[in-house]
């Protein structure tokens, strides 16, 4: 199997790459912040707060998180129900990387992924792919982007769903996440030894594919 691991903050473009790459290369696109997110929403729906650790922790071991693909795109199911726009909300994704930290959320969800890319070729992204999930991948991309950039394509992006937000208030919620990411102890974002690292501040989406295709040829 061929794996492709991307890697890299809120808000670099890797979700939107990811799915591009895929589909020309005809892979599986996994997202695996959705999976995560998923697990957030499972608390929240309980009323369960980021900093219950036990309650968290045995909330995501009693959800099922499981993925499906209609039309090149990936659903994301929790229990059997359809939450892949439910999850997208802004209090979830915050939420998200306040129950990433807990190391038995992440067992499960790293096994998951796992299996998914020991049988299919897979563009994976999230934050410690090449370094925790797919150590061995083909080829690892670390792309980031700077913070005022990734701010105001999320800014875009919430804005195009009519979502209402605030540019400087998603600047915050993107520097406390990365902090967050960057800081846990348990598989931080950190570029690995041997990830191509790729700045999209100044690069458009087609440049940063082509680049990503070239590497793989
Ligand atoms: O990529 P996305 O923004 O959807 O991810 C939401 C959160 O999930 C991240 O901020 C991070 O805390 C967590 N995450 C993670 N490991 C991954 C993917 C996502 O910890 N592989």
């Amino acid at each position: 199997m061929y794996n492709i691991a991307i890697d890299g903050p809120a808000g670099a473009g890797k979700s939107t790459i990811a799915k591009i790459v895929a589909k020309e290369l005809g892979y599986i696109y996994v997202d695996t912040g959705a999976m995560y997110r998923t697990m957030a929403l499972a608390c929240y729906r309980a009323g369960i707060q980021a900093d219950e650790e036990e309650k968290v922790v045995a909330r995501c071991g009693q959800v099922k998180v499981s993925l499906a693909y209609e039309n090149d795109t990936q659903k994301v199911y929790l229990d059997g129900e359809d939450v892949s726009s439910e999850i997208r909300k802004e209090i979830i994704g915050n939420m998200t990387s306040a129950i990433a930290v807990y190391a038995p959320v992440r067992k499960i969800l790293v096994r998951m992924q796992q299996e998914i890319a020991q049988k299919n070729n897979v563009v994976m992204d999230g934050r410690d792919i090449g370094t925790a999930v797919l150590p061995n991948a083909n080829l690892k991309i670390y792309l980031t982007a700077s913070v005022k950039t990734r701010a105001r394509r999320r800014f875009d992006e919430l804005m195009q769903k009519g979502q209402k937000c605030d540019l400087s208030e998603i600047e915050k919620d993107i520097e406390e996440r990365d902090f967050r990411d960057m800081n846990r102890e348990i598989s931080p974002l950190v570029q690995a030894e041997d990830a191509i690292l790729v700045d999209s501040s100044d690069m458009s989406i087609s440049q940063v594919v082509d680049t990503i295709k070239s590497l793989v040829k």
